[in-house]
């Protein structure tokens, strides 16, 4: 039987006190027991009786004094309620002795010897309040055999002054159980007041073990980042040097040729390049870190993640003379492509990693799920030990690369994998061993065909979708209104720049109905972007267009503000962002907002293309919603 915690620590504060009364009830006893036997000796009318009677009382003494002395604090024999069950029978039998003993005294020719026996029982009921009263079993088990035949035995006189006893006497017993009610209840509050203080105790213990350990994680994380950063800017550094050093000058050193020049060169983009990479591993895990990345859920064919990821990987793998096997599915599901890619492309980038021979599996099982299922990477690789298959989640922790070769990666990608499959509200599960491979593997939600709005693999350079579209671009900075206006300019976008709110809204005014707002983060004049797209939305929405897709671009990683604006569902995208992420990003919004406004239309029975201001081209201006988005 399971005892719940709050009473399995009453019962071991109660076994304590109750135990600690022992040896002061064993000589209250023993002194009872010598009275008894005094007052008795002259007369006993039933002398075997009563030795019997006081062999026991005394037996049953000797033996809790003797479990005493075997264990000093605390009883171990049996479990805390165990043990009060025990002492509860001993108390019955100790106590049922000198109660029922008071028989002697009725038969006896002496008219005291009752009264005598009596006061005795009444001391001996004191000290049981006194050393049981907190307990509800042990106090009524023993005060009714201590009294209850007394009572009898008074009032079986039919005698005025012993009817008088044996009443004082029932209601003696009344109140000794209503104060001993009183006392549990107050034993109950120190011992519930005792375990509050003890729970906050280990809870606050438990906190600092927490802080102790993110501290140290963190002074590990910037140990390892800054040694990894330091390492390509210094090589960067000595390498940019040497090609301005007078040495290397084929007019000076004949054996500097351009071949080496362009060596250096190649040397320097690789450093660049790792550099690059570290920081956007870094970037990625501090995004998902300050909450501000966002999950957006489509409907669509896994095939269609998988052929991406497969043609992402497989000269990798084939040039390592490994096999990129994709397990064909027809299975759809509905997760965040963007997510779920950047979680299969760690893995499979890993899974090539880490594999010498043989071939790399990436498939979808069912694994018993009527909807859904889970996609798994498995290798023919090394394999991890046991006991690295935590330690490999932590930032920057790689079982074999002690001197930290970047070319070994960083540790950073099983950290961010694991954050992202948690964000989709899986679980990241490992199964390897060494020399045995691995197998990496997650749920995904099962989809519906009716909801696949667009192939994943459509659009992502410049599709269809964006022609023809009209961006609201609202940034400060000259150099990237012009960057963003041509990058969109050559999707086929139709695109209008504005320095600020007010300028935004002007363009409003003059009939701009856009399809999409792309607004930075910080503004001129302490204003923030998501000041200026709420006051373009009312202004949108005024003009009858409740929703349009805006996009909030930022550098900002950690502003609660940002956080809570992730949380209501508004798009951010992080700098430095990309032309891919940016159209991905853009795609994935106007396809989802094309299948709210379907989706609206057809509830209402309504045709598309009402209200709006006087578009200057005339095109519908829809209902565009923006999803929650995630980047
Ligand atoms: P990185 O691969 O950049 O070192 P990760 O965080 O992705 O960082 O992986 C952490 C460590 O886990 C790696 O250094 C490697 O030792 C181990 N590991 C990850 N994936 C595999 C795999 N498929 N097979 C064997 N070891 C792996």
């Amino acid at each position: 039987m399971r005892v719940d915690p709050f009473q399995r620590e009453i019962d071991e504060d109660l076994v304590r006190v109750l135990y600690a009364q022992d040896p002061i009830a064993f000589f209250s006893h023993w002194f009872s027991i010598a009275v008894l036997v005094a007052i008795y000796w002259p007369d006993i009318p039933s002398p075997r009786l009563f030795v019997a009677c006081f062999g026991f009382y005394a037996a049953a003494n000797c033996g809790g004094l003797a479990l005493w002395i075997c264990h000093r604090r605390y009883p171990r024999l049996v479990s805390p309620r165990g043990w009060i069950y025990l002492h509860a029978v001993r108390g019955m039998l100790l106590y049922s002795a000198p109660g029922f003993a008071v028989w002697f005294a009725f038969q006896s020719p002496h008219p005291d010897l009752p009264l005598l026996h009596t006061v005795m029982l009444v001391t001996l009921a004191a000290g049981v309040f006194m050393s049981n009263g907190f307990d509800l079993l042990n106090f009524s088990t023993a005060i009714p055999f201590l009294l209850f035949p007394s009572i009898v035995l008074h009032f079986g006189t039919h005698t005025f002054d012993r009817t008088i006893l044996a009443i004082v006497l029932a209601f003696f017993v009344c109140a000794i159980n209503v104060y001993a009610l009183s006392y549990r209840k107050l034993f109950q509050r120190v011992v519930q007041a005792r375990v509050d203080q003890q729970y906050l105790a280990e809870s606050l213990a438990a906190q600092k073990r927490v802080a102790e350990e993110a501290s140290l994680a963190k002074t590990r994380f910037f140990a390892a980042a800054s040694h990894d950063l330091r390492q390509p800017l210094h090589a960067i550094g000595l390498l940019a040097a040497s090609l301005n050093d007078p040495l290397n000058d084929p007019l000076h050193d004949p054996a500097a040729t351009p071949v080496q020049h362009a060596k250096t060169a190649e040397h320097i983009v690789y450093n660049v390049e790792a550099l690059n990479q570290l920081f956007n591993q870094v970037l990625d895990l501090a995004r998902l870190e300050s909450g501000v990345t966002q999950v957006i859920r489509l409907h669509f064919r896994l095939s269609e993640l998988f052929e991406r990821i497969g043609s992402q990987y497989r000269p990798q793998a084939a040039a390592k003379g490994l096999a990129l096997r994709i397990a064909p599915t027809g299975v759809i599901v509905h997760d965040d492509p963007v997510l779920l890619e950047r979680v299969l492309s760690n893995l499979v980038s890993n899974a090539v990693r880490y594999t010498e021979e043989g071939a790399i599996w990436v498939g979808f099982r069912r694994a018993g799920r009527s909807s859904g299922g889970f996609i798994e990477v498995r290798d023919s690789g090394i394999g991890i030990p046991l006991d690295e298959h935590q330690r490999i989640f932590e930032e920057f922790y790689q079982v074999a690369n002690p001197q930290r070769d970047a070319r070994q990666g960083h540790g950073l990608g099983l950290p961010t994998v694991r954050r992202l499959v948690t964000m989709l509200g899986g679980e990241l599960q490992l199964r390897s061993a060494p020399g045995r491979g691995s197998v990496f593997r997650f749920p995904v939600q099962g989809g519906d065909a009716g909801g696949i709005v667009a192939s994943l693999n459509e659009g992502v350079a410049g599709g269809p979708s964006a022609q023809g579209r009209r961006v609201l671009c609202i940034d400060d900075e000259p150099s990237i209104l012009e960057g963003l206006a041509s990058l969109l300019a050559r999707w086929g976008c139709v695109v209008r720049g504005a320095r600020d709110e007010a300028d935004a809204l002007a363009a409003l005014g003059d009939g701009f109905v856009p399809d999409a707002v792309l607004c930075d983060y910080q503004l001129a004049n302490h204003r923030t972007g998501a000041q200026a797209l709420s006051a373009v939305r009312a202004m949108l929405a005024r003009a009858g267009h409740e929703g349009v897709v805006t996009l909030l671009i930022t550098g900002d990683m950690a502003s609660a503000e940002l956080a809570a604006l992730a949380l209501q569902g508004i798009p951010v995208l992080h700098k430095p962002v990309t032309p891919a992420r940016l159209r991905r990003t853009l795609d994935m919004l106007w396809q989802q907002a094309d299948l709210d406004k379907g989706r609206a239309v057809a509830a209402r029975g309504l045709s598309v293309g009402d209200g709006g201001f006087d578009s200057a081209d005339g095109s519908p201006s829809g209902d565009h919603r923006p999803p929650r988005m995630s980047f």
